[in-house]
């Protein structure tokens, strides 16, 4: 299993509730990249080793290039050695909800159980499982349950 090599902050994962991964995905709120939607959205994610990775929305002149912040938070954890996430944050400045695609890439690393605390600028919040926001997912144990050999 690789190591992380550079978390953006690393606490036990218990300690870290929806205040602190709020905070810090409200830290890179101005990174977003937005010139096009001028839609900001920044993400955090809480991997079970108790890092934090944060993200946010990368638009490009090609539209379809784009990507969320919420992926870009969890691709981050992933090439840095995660391959289990146990919480997320996203703040925009309505308290919009991840899109679909977002909700299956979370779900290939988190669980159903897994709370998503979506919320405003200002920091007021609402917390959804993952498994609220997509049900009756499909996930890669969908894989392994027909055509055994
Ligand atoms: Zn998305």
């Amino acid at each position: 299993m690789p190591k992380p090599v550079s978390p953006d902050m690393t606490t036990p994962p218990d300690t870290v509730g929806p205040q602190e991964l709020i905070k810090a995905a409200q830290g890179v709120y101005d990174n977003a990249y937005a010139p096009y939607s001028h839609y900001r959205v920044a993400a955090a994610v809480l991997a079970d080793d108790g890092t934090v990775y944060t993200g946010c929305n990368v638009e490009n002149a090609v539209y379809p290039l784009t990507i969320c912040a919420e992926r870009t938070a969890i691709f981050k954890a992933v090439s840095d050695g995660s391959r289990k996430i146990v919480a997320l944050a996203v703040v925009t400045a309505n308290g919009g909800s991840p899109c679909g695609a977002c909700r299956q890439v979370m779900r290939e690393f988190g669980t159903d159980e897994m709370p998503i605390y979506v919320a405003d600028i200002t920091g007021a919040y609402h917390t959804h499982t993952l498994g609220e926001l997509l049900p009756e997912s499909f996930s890669s144990a969908d894989l392994h349950t027909t055509e055994a050999e």
